[in-house]
C-alpha cells in the first residue's frame, strides 16, 4: 500500500474511532410525528437524546403549527413561538425539528397530507417512524395517527409520490404511549429507561413555556403568577408533574423493564418511555429491537 493510502486508512479509522461505538458503522435514522409543537417531546425526548448521544439521526416533526393551542394567544405569533421553542428543544436533545405549516385544530387524514408525511419519512430514509395511536383524545392526534399508518406501506411503493425515491426496506413504525382504551389498549412492546436522561427530558419540556408553564389551551392567567417567589413555584411544579408522569411509565410496564434490562436492573429504572409496534411496518424481532435501541447493554 503506497503512504498516502496508508495515511488515509489511518485517518479513516481515526474519524470512525471519534463516532459513539453503536454509531459506527451507519447510523440509525428516526423521524417522530407529533400533531402538535410538544407530543413528540413529551413522549420521546429522553430516548431522541439517548440515540443522537450514540451519533443516530432524529428528527421531530409536528404536523401542525400549534396555532390556538393557547389560552391568551393564538394566530401566526402562537405559530411562530411554538417553532422556536420546537428548536430550542432540539437543541437542547441534538436533534433535528420540523414543524409544518398546517392549522392546529384542523388537521385531517387527507390524500395530501398522506403525500406528506409519506415524502418526509422517505427523504429522512427511516429505519424508524413514530407517532400517535389512531385512537387518541384529540382529532389531530388521531389525523396523525392515521396518516402515519396509511403512510407504512406506501413508503415502499414507487409510482406513490414517484418525485421522492420510495424506501427499498420499510421502516418499524412504533406508537407512542397513551392511557386510551378502545377499541383496544396500548400494547407496551419496548420499553427504555430515560434516568440517564431525565434532566434532558425535564429541560426539554421546561423549554416550551407555551405549552405548559403557561398551561396551553386551558390554562389561564391564574397559572402565570407575577411575582418571582410564585413563577419558581410553578416552574417547580410543572417540572415535578412530568417527573411523575415519566416515572409513572416504568411503574406501570415494571415487567417489561424487567424483560428488557434482567430483573435487577429493571426494578431500579425511575422513568422509563414505552412504544407499541405497529402490524403494518417491518417487524422486529428481539435481536433487531436491541439493534434498533442500543441501549440495554448485557443482560
Ligand atoms: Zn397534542
Amino acid at each position: 500500500m503506497k503512504k498516502s493510502l496508508l495515511v488515509a486508512a489511518a485517518l479513516c479509522v481515526l474519524a470512525a474511532s471519534a463516532l459513539p461505538a453503536s454509531a459506527q458503522n451507519t447510523p440509525l435514522r428516526i423521524i417522530a410525528f407529533g400533531a402538535h409543537p410538544d407530543d413528540n417531546e413529551l413522549r420521546l425526548a429522553g430516548t431522541a437524546a439517548k440515540w443522537a448521544a450514540l451519533g443516530h439521526q432524529v428528527k421531530f416533526v409536528s404536523v401542525t403549527n400549534g396555532d390556538i393551542g393557547h389560552w391568551r394567544e393564538a394566530g401566526g405569533p402562537l405559530a411562530r413561538r411554538r417553532t422556536s421553542e420546537v428548536q430550542e428543544t432540539a437543541k437542547i436533545l441534538g436533534i433535528a425539528a420540523q414543524v409544518l405549516d398546517i392549522h392546529d385544530g384542523e388537521l385531517e387524514p387527507t390524500l395530501e397530507n398522506r403525500r406528506t408525511i409519506t415524502r418526509l419519512i422517505r427523504d429522512w430514509k427511516a429505519d424508524i417512524v413514530l407517532g400517535h395511536r389512531p385512537n387518541d383524545y384529540h382529532p389531530d392526534h388521531r389525523a396523525v395517527g392515521q396518516l402515519v399508518q396509511d403512510a407504512s406501506y406506501m413508503v415502499t411503493v414507487p409510482f406513490f409520490c414517484p418525485d421522492t425515491p420510495a424506501l427499498s426496506r420499510n421502516p418499524v413504525f412504533l406508537s407512542y404511549e397513551d392511557n386510551f382504551t378502545r377499541p383496544n389498549p396500548f400494547r407496551a412492546d419496548i420499553l427504555v429507561s430515560i434516568d440517564d436522561v431525565i434532566d434532558k427530558k425535564i429541560a426539554a419540556v421546561e423549554a416550551l413555556p407555551s405549552q405548559f408553564y403557561e398551561g396551553g389551551a386551558n390554562g389561564g392567567p391564574q397559572l402565570v403568577p407575577g411575582d418571582e417567589a410564585g413563577k419558581a413555584k410553578r416552574r417547580n411544579d410543572v417540572r415535578e408533574s412530568f417527573r411523575r408522569r415519566f416515572m409513572s411509565t416504568a411503574t406501570q410496564y415494571r415487567d417489561k423493564l424487567r424483560e428488557y434490562y434482567g430483573a435487577e436492573r429493571g426494578d431500579k429504572v425511575q422513568a422509563a418511555e414505552a412504544f407499541e409496534i405497529s402490524e403494518y411496518g417491518r417487524k422486529p424481532n428481539a435481536e433487531e429491537i436491541r439493534r434498533l435501541f442500543p441501549f440495554y447493554g448485557a443482560r
